[in-house]
């Protein structure tokens, strides 16, 4: 069970975490999640590229150890990146230890002030010590492009109907949403494009 749209109430009622850019400019947040791999990510970049649109990829560092070009490419095309685990541990079944080890040994390969826990899962203990050093990101809109039971059209929809001005909206470079993916980006970015907003990256430094 998860809502596509986080409630307003929710965002204040856990203020540590950045559910959307607070802007009343056209901008939207566009997050991938789970990259590098090179069966989605270069799909991704060249649909981001063809709207001169930027990203952010939180990237997992196991991906980024195997994939070293492809996460270069994404920083020299201009998009940001962000800590998402070395091995995408669920933070609710991680000890805490362990799980700060884990996120520091992807801080090697992914220099960024941005964090983004697997599964929204973070103990209390864990998101006390990362948010010293990170901005933890969260997200406004969830596609569900990981959810078997919603297809590629409702996916969009989603996406659509939910997004507005400073919107972080998540989606997966993985291989389970690889196929809905390619079908919804380019979709939103015409749709999104036309209405007047652009796409940035959310700043990983400073
Ligand atoms: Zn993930």
């Amino acid at each position: 069970m998860y809502l596509v749209k986080t409630p307003e109430i929710v965002q204040s009622l856990w203020p540590h975490f950045l559910w959307r850019v607070p802007t009343q400019e056209p901008i939207l947040y566009l997050t991938f999640d789970d990259g590098p791999i090179p069966q989605v990510t270069p799909q991704v970049l060249n649909a981001l590229r063809e709207f001169d649109a930027k990203a952010t990829f939180f990237c997992v560092g196991e991906n980024v150890r195997r994939h070293p070009d492809i996460y270069q490419r994404i920083l020299s095309e201009g998009h940001t990146t962000g800590n998402h685990t070395y091995n995408h541990l669920n933070g609710w079944k991680t000890k805490t230890l362990d799980y700060l080890k884990n996120v520091r040994r992807c801080a090697h390969l992914v220099r960024s002030r941005l964090f983004r826990p697997p599964y929204g899962r973070l103990s209390p203990c864990q998101r006390a010590f990362l948010e010293r050093q990170y901005t933890i990101v969260l997200w406004d809109v969830l596609s569900g492009d990981f959810d078997q039971n919603v297809n590629a059209q409702q996916c969009l929809e989603n996406i659509l109907n939910n997004a507005s001005s400073g919107s972080i909206i998540v989606l997966h470079d993985n291989l389970k949403t690889a196929e809905k993916v390619q079908f919804v980006l380019p979709e939103l970015l015409r749709y999104f494009t036309q209405r007047g907003y652009r796409f940035e990256g959310l700043p990983a430094v400073g």
